[in-house]
């Protein structure tokens, strides 16, 4: 065969640049370099015993399971969800898929129409529209409103993109969210749903971080507009299980079509998730005591180096909200725009990214990779390069800050917690604050 023609819809796609620097990453430290990875978001503990044992004892079952999924991890899971997510209304079918990120483009091939994109959003929803060719109508946020989406800006952009002849009818909302690591509250939640009730659009609340909110506790827009919203959400934060590929999807019984055009996509590509992964979980969805312990003491380490990085990061100047869950944020150096573009030649995030990685060995994500403006200087940073288990342990034997501690007393034993347990993290931080204050500001 001399050669075969790309489809041409699909010329413009790449390889995923969360993925893509995660394998540089490993790339650069196999050739012996050291690296201060914030370029990717995989949560480092190690796997809770409970479900190591399961996926052993499940080893030898090899038959196909349903495409929705096994029936009582489907039961359990809508319980499990229900609950978490703190949603009154049990109208609900589940998907069990290899990830929610399937899950998602499953959704949005499944449903007709334009997407309502708020930029930046997470790396892969506008990709997968390029494969499902879908239109994309952006709604650029800013800093200004910690890149938060409220009800008037959605509906006059809904507004707006009918009057230009498009055709709105989904929108992606994530919180806890990547990048921001900002989240929403009852209020917010409940104005957003309103605006999607009146114009008929779809919500396709991505809350795979809903258990890895620091203090306020999560609620889904689900609770609010439960006739419109399909919830999706994992493993893979809030128990460390991103390389086990499962995930859900909460879909209304109104939207009976959708799940069951979901279930035909399943039964068509994938066929069913495995077998032993769907066993081994099963105990991550009954509320096991012990588990729900190692949740809550990962999400407080989270809290905790997330935090760090953000205080870190103050010096700089760089104004930002502080994270409320999740293992990211996303500040901008506009303010270092000159010195950046005077002394490196640095004009774009892009090429902020690839200049940091080069001169100081941090590695971070650029906010195109987000959907944001090239000129804007914002990066994404995650901060989740450090040892799960030496964290885990270190927490377990003297967690910092505990009760009774004044303000301050709290926040040096966190800083020397992060500085002892995670000190790739800290190292990264401090690269970081060299770079912007000593060549760049
Ligand atoms: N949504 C967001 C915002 C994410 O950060 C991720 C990254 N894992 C996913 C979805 C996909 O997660 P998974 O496919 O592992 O369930
Ligand atoms: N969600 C993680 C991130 O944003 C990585 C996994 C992925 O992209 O699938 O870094």
């Amino acid at each position: 065969m001399s050669g075969v023609s790309i489809r041409p819809s699909l010329r413009g796609l790449k390889f995923s640049p969360t993925l893509l620097i995660n394998e540089e990453v490993a790339e650069y430290r196999r050739q012996g370099h050291t690296v201060y990875h914030m370029g990717f978001g995989e949560s480092p503990f190690p796997v809770h015993p409970a479900i190591q044992d399961g996926i052993s004892g499940y080893s030898g079952r090899n038959q196909y399971m349903p495409a929705a999924g096994m029936g009582e991890l489907r039961t359990r899971a809508r319980q499990y969800i229900l609950k978490k997510h703190s949603i009154d209304n049990d109208e609900f079918d589940v998907m069990i898929g290899p990830g929610s990120k399937e899950l998602i483009f499953d959704i949005q091939l499944a449903v007709d129409g334009d997407l309502l994109f708020p930029a930046p959003s997470w790396v892969s929803y506008i990709p997968q529209t390029l494969i499902t060719r879908d239109e994309v109508v952006r709604i650029p946020l800013g800093p200004q409103t910690s890149y938060k989406l409220d009800g008037a800006v959605l509906e006059r952009r809904i507004v707006e993109s009918r009057r230009e002849g498009r055709n709105p009818t989904k929108l992606i909302l994530n919180y806890p969210n990547n990048p921001t690591g900002m989240t929403y509250g009852p209020a917010e939640l409940e104005e957003i749903g309103a605006v999607c009730r009146r114009y008929n659009i779809l919500v396709i609340s991505d809350e795979i971080y809903a258990q890895v909110a620091f203090r306020s506790s999560h609620r889904s827009i689900a609770h609010f507009y439960p006739e419109g919203t399909i919830v999706t959400t994992g493993l893979s934060k809030h128990l460390s299980l991103g390389g086990f590929r499962l995930g859900v999807a909460l879909v209304p019984r109104r939207l009976e079509s959708v799940f069951q055009v979901l279930r035909s996509i399943a039964s068509e590509t994938f066929s069913a998730v495995s077998t032993p992964i769907q066993y081994s979980v099963l105990t991550a969805f009954e509320e096991n005591p012990a588990i729900e312990r190692y949740i809550a003491e990962c999400t407080e380490i989270h809290d905790i180096v997330t935090r760090y990085v953000w205080r870190t990061l103050q010096v700089l100047g760089v104004d930002y909200a502080e994270p409320q869950g999740g293992f990211y944020m996303y500040p901008d150096f506009d303010r270092y725009r000159h010195r950046l573009a005077d002394s490196f030649g640095v004009h774009t995030s892009d090429e902020l990214a690839r200049h940091l990685l080069r001169t100081t060995n941090v590695a971070t994500l650029p906010g195109t990779a987000f959907g944001d403006e090239p000129e804007a200087l914002r990066l994404r940073l995650s901060t989740v390069d450090f040892d799960g288990l030496t964290a885990l342990t270190r927490y377990r034997e003297d967690p910092p800050g505990a009760a009774g501690e004044t303000r301050a007393a709290c926040r040096s034993a966190e800083n020397a917690f992060v500085e002892a347990a995670c000190p790739r993290v800290a190292e990264g931080c401090q690269r970081l604050v060299n770079y912007f204050s000593g060549g760049a500001s």
